[in-house]
């Protein structure tokens, strides 16, 4: 009964703050999984009408943001936009393809805190930011320190204010593979969008975490507060099941996205805001990739394929 009288309560709240058509700003910096060193993984994201960006992974940034100044996104010089409108940056997981641009544009970079799991800062710290790979830009680890970036370890399950923006995230755990990868759920006024890092299906990883995910954000579907889900798509459905190495295909997004409609009931995803990231090259499995998503897409989600530089307003 309390729990009921606490929702209750924060619809009455919430509602007031939802009445504005957009919520979210998306820039993506680049796009795809693998191979095209220019177009990996990076997504700015800030509350629609602010410059106070998070920056979700990292693979590609500078590329990224020139193809978004050439689309008049922005209007001041690539470095600033690196500096001053990036305000943290939060990785799904240590992979190269998820951190690369922030560790090559490290020395033009300013002071900023980076956000992951404790596993995924073990391995940035351990295995990158040391003086035999690079430098050490950060706060910690192998002296001397630059002390540029600041670590901030996240707890699954547990929602942080994010420092210099108006947005607080969740994180969840994602099973990818070998390694621990993460789920981002960003919060502005009551507003929410899910990112998700590199991830397998639970069928195939043996894992409950996109249930529990699922779980977790169902009733913010069926409050039409959360405006999208970005998840990858890695492999054509060709792909055999057994060399996924921890990503999904379009059979296994739909079967997780079936997943999640048994809970919150078909109808809550229609015109859903399903936008697909980490498609790996060729582009002959991209075009299948969005042919088959396309195909099976029977909840009618409206499926985003994002494009470098053009931002998505949600
Ligand atoms: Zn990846
Ligand atoms: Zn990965």
């Amino acid at each position: 009964m309390f729990r009921n009288l606490t929702i209750t309560i924060l619809i009455l709240i919430a509602v007031p703050f939802m009445v504005s058509a957009q919520s979210f700003k998306i820039v993506p910096l680049g796009v795809k999984g693998g191979i095209d060193e220019s177009n990996l993984s990076a997504y700015m994201v800030a509350p629609t009408g602010s410059n106070n960006y998070i920056c979700l992974d990292a693979g590609t940034l500078h590329a990224g943001i020139e193809k978004a100044i050439s689309n008049h996104v922005f209007t001041i010089p690539a470095e600033q936009v690196l500096r001053r409108y990036i305000k943290a940056y939060f990785i799904s997981h240590a992979h190269l393809d998820h951190i690369a641009g922030l560790i090559i544009n490290s020395p033009d970079d300013t002071v900023k805190n980076i956000y992951a799991l404790e596993s995924t800062i073990k391995t940035i710290k351990t295995d990158y930011f040391t003086w035999e790979s690079w430098a050490n830009f950060t706060d910690e680890g192998e002296a001397p320190l630059i002390k540029k970036y600041h670590y901030q370890i996240l707890t699954p399950d547990s929602t942080i204010s994010v420092k210099n923006t108006e947005m607080q995230v969740t994180a969840y755990p994602l099973s990818h593979s070998n390694l621990t990868s993460t789920a981002f759920l960003v919060n502005s006024n009551g507003a929410y969008l899910l990112y998700l890092g590199d991830t397998g299906a639970d069928a195939i990883e043996k894992s409950q975490n996109l249930h529990n995910l699922w779980i977790t954000i169902a009733p913010l579907i069926k409050t039409g507060k959360l405006k999208a889900i970005m998840i990858e798509t890695s492999f054509p459905d060709e792909q055999p099941d057994k060399t996924l190495f921890g990503h999904l295909t379009p059979h296994w997004v739909m079967a997780e996205m079936n997943e999640l409609s048994a809970l919150t009931g078909p109808g809550a995803l229609k015109n859903f805001d399903l936008i697909i990231t980490h498609v790996k090259p060729p582009q002959v499995n991209i075009d299948k990739i969005k042919e088959q998503l396309k195909a099976q897409n029977t909840l009618h989600f409206n499926l985003i394929f994002p494009e470098q530089g053009t931002p998505i307003n949600l």
